[in-house]
């Protein structure tokens, strides 16, 4: 059986000033270094302005920090944009590409986001590469293709376990406080996984498959319990220390 370390990921999304980024951050940094060994990996993606800060925060605690989007083009003409290598070079090491609020504040397309995932392997950062259906697409029945289409044309061509990370976030879940039942969860996770394997052969199974969507602490410990759920994808918990790091050792 392949093992999958855990990982458990705050997507802080726009939220947070310096000072409470950094507060944050050291928090986390302190409970983990208290913990000593862990049996798994936290990451935190704040927004653009206060990834130095973040970087500064956790340094030497085995934080990873990612961002939460980055360009598909390395550099160039494109104003407001952040690119992979930037964000490696300020020391993250992940990235978040085809949150569906980019897919639908940003009309980011499959190709767009396979095209996003490819800068973030090119500049040796680990894509964490979002999809999930909408309500309307759930209530047609239409979820398992719709997130296999999503992943079809979203995984870069030089994908393996090392470098790609997949969430499952369904639309209608997200800061919504509902959660799909275990039963879909790890209906959509299996079939996630199949597809990873289809696409990659044996390493398929090394990759780490999250769930995000409403994960809170009281929830958490039933998700992570499942067969191909590896970790989570956090939004709102992820903004308070204690909660973030009750899900994490839920796992
Ligand atoms: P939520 O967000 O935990 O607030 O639902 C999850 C996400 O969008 O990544």
């Amino acid at each position: 059986m392949t093992v999958r370390r855990p990982l458990i990921a705050g997507n802080w999304k726009m939220n947070g000033l310096k000072a409470e980024g950094q507060g944050l951050a050291r928090d986390l940094a302190q409970r983990l270094n208290k913990a000593g060994g862990v049996d798994f990996d936290l990451l935190l993606c704040p927004p653009f302005p206060l990834i130095s800060t973040v970087v500064g925060a956790v340094a030497g605690s085995g934080i990873a920090v990612g961002g939460q989007d980055c360009h598909a083009k390395a550099k160039g003409a494109h104003t407001g944009d952040v690119s992979a290598p930037m964000l490696a070079d300020l020391g993250c090491q992940f990235v978040i590409v085809g949150h569906s609020e980019r897919r639908a504040d940003h009309g980011e397309t499959d190709a767009l986001v396979k095209a996003k995932a490819e800068a973030a392997l090119a500049a040796g950062l680990i894509a964490v590469i979002c999809v999930g259906e909408t309500e309307a697409q759930r209530d047609a029945g239409e979820t398992l293709a719709v997130v296999s289409g999503q992943l079809a044309g979203s995984l870069p061509t030089h994908a393996d376990s090392g470098k790609v990370v997949i969430a499952y976030e369904p639309v209608w879940a997200i800061g919504t406080g509902r959660v799909p039942t275990t039963e879909d969860v790890a209906k959509v996770h299996g079939a996630l996984r199949k597809d990873l394997v289809g696409a990659l052969g044996a390493d398929g199974n090394g990759v780490r498959l999250l769930y995000g969507g409403s994960v809170k602490p009281d929830n958490a410990a039933e998700l992570m319990a499942l067969e191909n759920v590896d970790g989570a994808l956090v939004g709102g918990a992820s903004l308070k220390a204690e909660d973030f790091w009750a899900i994490a050792q839920s796992c």
